[in-house]
């Protein structure tokens, strides 16, 4: 089934890879087959390094008023090619159309702000720093750079890092998650209808072998990750040990807190968008609710009737509220996880495991699942379980719930639901995450700001889009300029 093969797109022609490596793309929903990926090899990786370094020396003189007009370019095609990239996320990844459109929405933002370079990238003068000398600080792009992405949003998270990345003069290469590997092919289609000039955009199917050879080439100046903890790890120990400059977005495990003086419908509705949401795997789904005091009651009773009656199926069905898993193995980590939280105590009180649904029996579905009495130390409220799982955790004050949110190893969001201005304020102040929500429950920041994971959801400095982008895709060089007065008698 050669016709299946997903092709690299490597110095402005889509190539098969050399590779006999393939993985199989198949739609978690129906277990229908929808392509093969190519591992492909360092040699392949090598190759769109060489492409892009040759495109760097014309693409970072283009001025950056004329490179945003690519970017113009593609606003549109995306635009016209909405739906069609609505449903192909959606038959890969198995998340709701509506999920998938707004996953895209962000994508295209994050295109339009890009559009802001000219301003965005300016440096700054300070004139005579000392008699007739004066300094100026000017940013130049980095060089050749690349991003390595997960499976949970097939489109966005490449636009956290793309636009900024070429509108600032650099190249780029794109290695996808090899699970859904279909989306950034269309979009390799737009970029290529677009026009960009050969070997400023780069895509290279491929898992480890390929991060390997992005990590290792000495070409490589930036890297952009977003992936597991592990993984963003290694990414960023090797990246940075090679001398490259490197942000590594990595898991999260989010806690909401909900205290007495919540609006609880608006808490429960909230709450259940985020911890069952793409079921449950996004990096700010929500997946431990800290209820205090009072709350407990009301909010138990409210989130359980929320899991029961989410409709779950297929992504294309645009009744459905909650679609698969990525695969029936992350069926079973999933499920196995929930035993080890029964074993340690935890009781289950809506339970969505071996769910069935009618016409997609064969599909990886989960339905929603709440757990209360978790153990805050335990494997439920400190693993990141990346499900639709929901644990419930009792404390009495507000500094009971904070002590429980700065306890875990992740620092990717927290939220709360309160009325109170100043438990508001207390929240905001003291909590050692990177994404904070006040009556929001997924607190994704604008294209405009960045994308702030803190503890080990983040290893670097500067995070994905807007002015930290910009940031990470230049380089400073100040300049300290003598021009004698004399000089200028002679004219
Ligand atoms: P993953 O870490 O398995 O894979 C991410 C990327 O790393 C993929 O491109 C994959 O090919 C590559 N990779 C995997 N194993 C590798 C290895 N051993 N060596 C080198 N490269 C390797 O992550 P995933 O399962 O695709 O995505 C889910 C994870 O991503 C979750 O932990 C989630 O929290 C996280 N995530 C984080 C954010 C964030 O902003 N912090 C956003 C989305 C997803």
């Amino acid at each position: 089934m050669s016709k299946n093969k997903v092709l690299n797109y490597i110095n402005g022609e889509w190539q098969p890879s050399a590779t006999a490596d393939y993985i199989d793309v198949v739609n978690p929903a129906t277990q229908e087959n929808l392509g093969r990926t190519p591992l492909s090899s360092a040699k392949e990786v090598d190759d769109a390094v060489q492409a892009a370094a040759a495109a760097l020396v014309e693409w970072r003189q283009t001025p950056s008023t004329d490179r945003i007009q690519y970017l113009f370019k593609l606003k549109n095609l995306l635009e016209e090619n909405f739906e069609e990239l609505a449903r192909t996320i959606t038959m890969e990844c198995g998340k709701t159309l509506g999920e998938s459109r707004g996953e895209l929405r962000r994508a295209i933002e994050n295109v339009e702000v890009a559009c802001g370079i000219p301003l965005m990238m300016q440096g700054h003068v300070s004139e005579d720093i000392a008699s007739g000398i004066d300094e100026l600080m000017i940013r130049q792009p980095v060089g050749v750079c690349a991003a390595i992405t997960p499976f949970n949003f097939p489109s966005m998270i490449v636009f956290w890092f793309m636009p900024y990345a070429l509108a600032c003069g650099n190249t780029y290469i794109v290695k996808p998650s090899e699970k859904v590997p279909l989306t950034m092919k269309k979009i390799f289609q737009l970029l290529d209808q677009v026009g960009f000039p050969k070997g400023v955009v780069n895509l290279v199917n491929g898992a480890k072998e390929a991060v390997d050879a992005i990590l290792d080439h000495p070409t490589i100046r930036g890297i952009s990750f977003v992936g597991s903890t592990p993984i963003a790890k290694y990414v960023y120990t090797k990246g940075s040990a090679n001398g490259k400059r490197v942000q590594a977005q990595g898991g999260a495990k989010n806690p909401i807190v909900v205290l007495p003086d919540a609006d609880m419908e608006m808490a429960k509705q909230i709450t259940a968008d985020s911890a069952f949401g793409c079921a449950g795997q996004r990096c700010l789904a929500g997946s431990v609710a800290v209820t205090v005091g009072e709350s407990q009651g009301p909010f138990t009773e409210a989130i359980m009737e929320a899991a029961n009656s989410r409709v779950v199926g297929y992504g294309l069905d645009e009744k459905v509220q909650m679609g698969t898993v990525i695969n029936a193995q992350s069926v079973n980590r999933i499920e196995s996880l929930i035993q080890q939280g029964v074993d340690e105590g935890a009781k289950l009180i809506v339970d969505g495991r071996s769910a069935s649904i009618p016409d997609y029996g064969k599909g990886s579905f989960m339905r929603p699942t709440v757990l209360e009495n978790v153990d805050p130390a335990g494997t439920l409220a400190q693993t990141e379980i990346f499900g639709p799982v929901l644990s419930l955790i009792h404390v009495n004050t507000i500094d009971d719930a904070i002590q429980f949110v700065n306890s875990g190893q992740y620092g990717n969001m927290a939220c709360l639901f309160t009325a109170s201005g100043a438990a508001a304020r207390k929240f905001r102040y003291e909590v050692n995450a990177g994404n904070i929500g006040i009556n929001v429950g997924v607190a994704a920041p604008m294209a405009f700001f960045p994308f702030s994971g803190w503890k080990d959801s983040f290893f670097g400095v500067l995070h994905g889009q807007g002015r930290h982008a910009v940031e990470f895709f230049t380089q400073t060089k100040v300049v300290v300029e003598r021009w004698p007065k004399e000089w200028s008698r002679k004219f």
